[in-house]
């Protein structure tokens, strides 16, 4: 069975030379430059080996709703103002038809891949839109360069953006990431910008603490991954993401958009 999640972790690079600052502030020896050009070369590689990733079209049937549908989340979330790299990174969305893994992952740069087995798990809209504000803010924070720095070594990093690497690096680092390991303060950072994104858009700014409730409450679900108990804890993560709804001042309220979040899941036929 494939390793079925999201929230997974990196290090940060401790590299002390050639490295840059974050807008946030930390630091990345990757250049901020190059997230897109890295992501686009890593998206170009998932679009090109529908075997791996079975993307669905985006035309056809309903399929051009239920993209809007998704774009619709993503641009109130650029709209929050909140993003550090708002107008530089792609954000654009895609969805991988797996109904059986809870998943989502963002490239370096914003390209943003929502798996149908996460759709149909979610319950509200709410839900959705705090896992993929998540996904963004490791994409916003850099947490994914971090991540590949560590993992590949920067030169390798370079390569890719370069033209200069294998197709087989390529396979393995579209691989790596969807399944990326990021550290556990990594993990904090991305909850926080959900809450931080999803305020003021309508949505529950703490709607990924309600998919975190769900999977607590769904423990004995062999879908859900071992990880999640131990990385960080989830009631630690449910705790932490109300805790910063509280301190932000934003609406816990969830939206009412149940109609259109069923529509959107049976324009997926899920
Ligand atoms: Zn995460």
């Amino acid at each position: 069975m494939k390793n079925n999640f999201i929230f997974l972790a990196a290090t940060l690079s401790v590299l002390s030379f050639n490295s840059c600052t974050d807008k946030d502030g930390s630091i990345n020896i990757f250049p901020v430059s190059k997230d897109m050009e890295l992501g686009a070369q890593v998206s170009a590689q998932i679009e090109s080996d529908p075997a791996t990733y079975p993307l669905i079209p985006l035309t056809g049937g309903n399929n051009a709703r239920a993209h809007d549908y998704l774009n619709a989340i993503v641009d109130k979330i650029k709209a929050s103002g909140k993003l550090d790299y708002k107008d530089e990174f792609a954000w654009k969305v895609r969805i991988i038809r797996d109904d059986n893994t809870l998943n989502a992952f963002c490239t370096p740069g914003g390209y943003i891949y929502v798996y149908t087995g996460l759709i149909k798990y979610l319950d509200k809209a709410d839900h959705l839109a705090g896992v993929m504000g998540h996904e963004m803010g490791h994409a916003d924070h850099r947490h994914s360069t971090d991540a590949m720095t560590r993992d590949f070594g920067v030169q390798t990093l370079l390569d890719i953006v370069l033209g200069k690497s294998s197709q087989g690096t390529l396979v393995q680092m579209a691989a790596n990431l969807a399944s990326l390991k990021y550290s556990r303060g990594n993990e904090s950072e991305a909850d926080d910008s959900s809450v931080d994104y999803l305020g003021g858009t309508g949505y529950a700014c703490s709607g990924a603490a309600g998919f975190f409730e769900k999977l607590i409450a769904d423990g004995q679900n062999p879908q859900v991954p071992q990880f999640l108990s131990t990385h960080p804890n989830p009631d630690n993560r449910v705790a932490a993401i109300h805790a910063k709804a509280t301190v932000n001042g934003c609406s816990e309220t969830y939206s009412s958009g149940e109609s259109d979040f069923a529509q959107f899941k049976s324009d997926l036929n899920l």
